[in-house]
């Protein structure tokens, strides 16, 4: 069969349709409802949001998965390949994905529009500063820092020490020589400060949960960004920024429509990080994606004891929007990897790793249950399956008593995800389980035993530990009234535990948590276990190497 085309090879060579006719017909949406970007993109107006809301709403897929490797299992591909195919029968259905940051975009990771025959075009396009968004998050995100120190300057009336200003700044690009920084003295003294990725910004988390513009300007408003001396909060509304700031992100607030290389509609929302932040795309998009069509796939990852939960636990508890079925996406070389078999030997049948790395495929339905959800697992296919070792994870489910099917998305498209579709629409025929879909931990429970349930019931933990300074956060925390918002953990993606190297079959472990981050405007705490990369560094060879233009000006190399 020879080499498979770069992606970017694939998108190119498939017509896309102007975005306003494919609206009009598979949407029913008028070029009133949209703004668009050039022919192949465009925003869903305000107005139209604001209509949908009264819609009745199709059902919600989430895609989710087993622990992940550092390639990555396949969840985009397979969003975007059970749409197309639920479309093939007959079955009106979007998809709703994250943006792509530039960060992992020009790092490691290259574009993240799916892949294969599997793809979100026009691909650069969503790469590449879509529509202005990120943009707008990390303008607004400064503009606020920009406000605080400006304060500071004028005489500081709010009474802020200036020692604990906690609100930082941020970046779209992987650039670790920004992680720690001193502001230059603009009135006496610099301050140690430092950048975190756009993906990680409290903006960013709130793009994706608000409601609407009204709701988008109110939490920002209560984002806290600084203490005083006596331990009270300083809100970005006592700072009066939360206006100017929902000023630069009103658009952005608008999610963006665009297609599959099968022509599926697809909005493309938010770009919250899975491991440092809160993972899902925006709420804006999903909501209206479930008033225009029948079925919305929506990706939460990385594993599911981190994708599903924050999903759940953190969207679904604020928004009252659950999911309806679960899918979880594994690939042999991942089960092999959690196994035992390293980065070199993963791609090569074994079926000893094979068999313990089952392990963690059973976890992650266990989480998927703990949630009140029975999973589709879909093996992602990748060339080097064999046969023997399919069969064998056949046999698991089965006598898990999941459904299970093969899918072929990214080599043949829609095509080769028809199998999992039908299991999706069996799933959803088949109703809720009893007793239904629900977090996992109540609404007013402390921090601290929130932490403790997700570890214990999902990550296979004896215990959680709080280091000595989390412990003094969650004290004023709590004093100041927020010690019963949801959690939101931010550790690694290659483990159950805060360390990478614990695997993805680790259990009876304690988990630690270093540091609680209170993001009151989210409507959550962060809880930081293990070393988390809130800016991440480039690789000795960067994805940003390849890349270039061609003499017509097309993009070349971008993966
Ligand atoms: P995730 O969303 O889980 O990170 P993606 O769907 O983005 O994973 O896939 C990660 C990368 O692997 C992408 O570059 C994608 O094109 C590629 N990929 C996914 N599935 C396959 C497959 N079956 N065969 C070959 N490459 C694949
Ligand atoms: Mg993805």
């Amino acid at each position: 069969t020879g080499t498979p085309l770069p992606d970017i090879e694939i998108a190119r060579r498939v017509r896309l349709e102007p975005i306003l006719p494919l609206a009009k017909a598979r949407l029913g949406l008028t070029p009133e409802h949209l703004v668009p970007f050039g022919q192949h993109r465009a925003k869903l107006s305000l107005e139209l949001l604001d209509e949908l809301k009264a819609r009745p709403r199709g059902r919600l897929v989430v895609v989710s998965a087993i622990t992940p490797t550092p390639v990555g299992e396949g969840k985009t591909t397979a969003c975007v390949g059970l749409v197309d195919a639920l479309n093939r029968l007959g079955v009106p259905s979007l998809a709703c994905l994250r943006e792509p940051s530039q960060g992992p975009v020009f790092g490691m990771k290259g574009g993240a529009a799916g892949g294969g025959r599997a793809q979100v075009v026009p691909m650069e396009a969503i790469n590449l500063h879509f529509n202005g968004d990120f943009h707008a998050v990390t303008a607004a995100h400064n503009l606020l820092a920009a406000l605080i120190d400006n304060h500071l300057y004028w005489g500081n009336a709010l009474g802020i020490d200036p020692e604990r200003v906690v609100w930082r700044r941020v970046v779209d690009l992987n650039d670790r020589s920004l992680r720690r920084v001193t502001t230059g003295p603009g009135n006496g003294a610099g301050h140690a400060t430092g950048f975190d990725i756009t993906a990680a910004s409290e903006v960013m988390a709130i793009l994706c949960l608000a409601e609407d513009l009204a709701d988008l300007q109110r939490r920002l408003g209560r984002m806290v960004v600084a203490w005083r001396a006596d331990d009270t909060p300083v809100t970005a509304a006592d700072l009066q920024a939360a206006g100017a700031m929902a000023v630069l992100l009103r658009d952005a607030l608008a999610p963006n429509l665009v297609q599959t290389l099968e022509h599926n509609p697809v909005l493309i929302h938010g770009g919250p990080f899975a491991n440092i932040a809160h993972g899902c795309s925006s709420l804006m998009a999903t909501r209206a994606a479930l008033a225009l069509g029948e079925v919305v796939v929506t990706e939460a990852g990385f594993g599911a004891d981190q994708g599903l939960e924050k999903f759940i636990d953190i969207k679904s508890r604020q928004s009252g929007i659950y999911p309806d079925a679960v899918v979880i996406v594994c690939t042999l070389r991942a089960l092999r990897f959690h196994g035992g078999a390293s980065r070199e030997a993963m791609n090569t049948p074994d079926r000893v790793a094979l068999e313990r790395g089952l392990g963690n495929l059973v976890r992650q339905v266990e989480v998927a249950r703990a949630f009140g959800l029975e999973p589709v697992v879909a093996l992602n296919a990748l060339a080097s399956d064999s046969a023997n070792e399919c069969a064998r994870l056949a046999d698991c489910c089965r006598g898990l008593g999941v459904s299970m099917t093969v899918s072929d998305h990214w080599a043949r498209g829609g095509e080769g995800a028809r199998p999992l579709a039908r299991r999706v629409l069996e799933r959803l025929d088949a109703g809720p389980v009893r007793p239904g879909v629900a977090p996992l931990y109540p609404d007013d429970l402390p921090v601290e035993q929130a932490l403790r349930t997700i570890a214990t019931r999902l990550y296979g933990a004896r215990d959680i530990e709080l280091a000595p300074l989390a412990q003094a956060q969650l004290e004023r925390l709590t004093h100041q009234g927020f010690g019963t918002l949801p959690v939101c953990i931010a550790r690694t993606q290659f483990s159950f535990s805060d360390d990478p190297a614990d695997g993805g079959l680790v259990t009876g472990h304690l988990l630690r948590v270093d540091e609680l981050k209170l993001s009151a405007g989210a409507g959550f705490v962060v809880a930081i276990c293990g070393r988390v990369m809130t800016l991440p560094g480039l690789p000795r060879e960067p994805a940003a190497l390849a890349m270039g233009l061609d003499a017509d000006g097309n993009v070349i190399g971008l993966a």
